[in-house]
């Protein structure tokens, strides 16, 4: 329970707690933590030492709280809890209460290197059937390994961030055409915060993973299909992709979704000994995605074949290392039901089948002016949920040409 007005049946409640950065009256970055309707400033809680984190709490980033490590992170948790709960702490603590609706909440860590994911069997599969029709959808390695790719870590940006439709070059049958994207398309998914880096040579098992991850954030990876499919091959996503990825203000704790965590899905034929999980777990997040407003789509995240700690593995597995503010998205979660997925490629099979919003406007890909929101929940104790915010955009006109 806690004393914060409303906070208590809330999804962000003393049970879930995330972390984030905010801005008050255009004021300098500060970080807090979500509790119910409002920020609570961490920065001004460390300096009035009524929280301890070296310093670490006053940067204008989570970066050098996310490198303190478990044993730290989960000391601060409590601590927090603490100031929250006991009545005795209200009179310290409520000035340090900024009401959400005052503050403009920014990206919370500066990203250091970004993976994705390509880990949702169906997914995979309807994009296989789209984007080579007659062939296997899913090609060899997919089942022997979690493939994925670097992406761009510096088009990294918060929820709220407009996205500008990217230009680029798309195949036709006389020849490549240069032009703004006319099959803009969002990914929904869930991105794993790296805290606690790795040193180069080394790898992290399985059984690493919550040591060296923080949390979690929901991400929109904005893909251009067009551009995609002329680009893809032989080297994967380019400029497809990189032109933005949209992730959540605020990022869950793994503290937050330990009642989140379910047996996956079986994986046959079995893995190689370094992939292998006992037990092998992926997390409840139940995902929703709005289009305009209109839910046209919840993707179920527990259904992901390869699990948040086989990819960290797999990532590592040659000896590359982690940095402090790494973040890895998990791919594009769709469920095997068309109203479960991730992705409007599939949504509207290719553009084949378009889907009516509230309005009745029809769409198949975004139109400029289109926003798109992306929430999620997880169970949480005692029958409680546990919220994980939103990551939202809306779509801008192309630029006209070189700035
Ligand atoms: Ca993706």
């Amino acid at each position: 329970m806690t004393w914060v007005d409303g906070a208590a049946g809330s999804p962000y409640g003393v049970h879930n707690l995330p972390y984030g950065v905010f801005r008050r009256s255009g004021g300098p970055p500060r970080i807090g933590v979500r509790i119910g309707d409002f920020v609570l400033d961490l920065h001004g809680a460390e300096a009035a030492e009524l929280v301890l984190a070296g310093g670490a709490l006053r940067g204008s980033s989570l970066n050098a709280f996310l490198a303190l490590g478990r044993p730290q992170w989960t000391t601060v948790r409590h601590r927090i809890v603490e100031l929250l709960s006991a009545d005795g702490h209200r009179a310290e603590v409520a000035p340090l209460l900024v009401p959400l609706g005052e503050v403009d909440l920014v990206m919370p860590f500066e990203v250091a290197d970004y993976v994705d994911f390509y880990s949702s069997e169906q997914h995979a599969g309807n994009v296989g059937q789209i984007f080579r029709p007659g062939q296997p959808a899913l090609l060899p390695n997919w089942r022997h390994l979690p493939v994925g790719y670097h992406g761009r870590a510096g088009t990294v940006v918060v929820s709220g961030t407009p996205v500008v439709r990217p230009s680029g070059q798309r195949g036709t049958p006389d020849g490549p055409v240069f032009g703004p994207s006319t099959r803009l398309d969002i990914e929904a998914e869930v991105g794993f915060v790296v805290g606690v880096p790795s040193p180069l040579g080394a790898r992290v098992g399985v059984e690493d993973f919550a040591a060296h991850v923080f949390g979690v954030v929901l991400v929109n990876d904005w893909s251009a299909r067009d551009i995609q499919a002329w680009e893809y091959q032989p080297l994967g996503p380019f400029l497809g992709k990189s032109f933005a990825t949209s992730v959540s203000p605020w990022v869950v704790p793994l503290e937050a979704l330990a009642d989140a965590w379910v047996p996956a899905p079986p994986q046959d034929p079995p893995v190689l000994d370094y992939l292998r999980d006992v037990p092998h777990l992926g997390l409840d997040l139940r995902l929703a995605v709005d289009w305009n407003g209109t839910r046209v789509s919840e993707p179920p995240f527990a259904q992901m074949y390869w699990t948040p700690a086989q990819q960290l593995t797999h990532l590592t597995v040659n000896g590359a290392a982690l940095r402090t503010g790494d973040l890895y998205a998990s791919g594009t979660v769709s469920g095997p039901r068309r109203d479960q997925v991730g992705s409007f490629l599939e949504l509207t099979w290719g553009g084949a089948e378009p889907v009516t919003l509230s309005d009745g406007s029809t769409r198949t890909f975004l139109a400029d002016g289109d926003t798109v929101t992306v929430t999620a929940t997880a169970p949480g104790p005692d029958g409680r949920t546990v919220g994980l915010g939103e990551v939202a955009g809306t779509i801008e006109p192309a630029r006209s040409g070189p700035s």
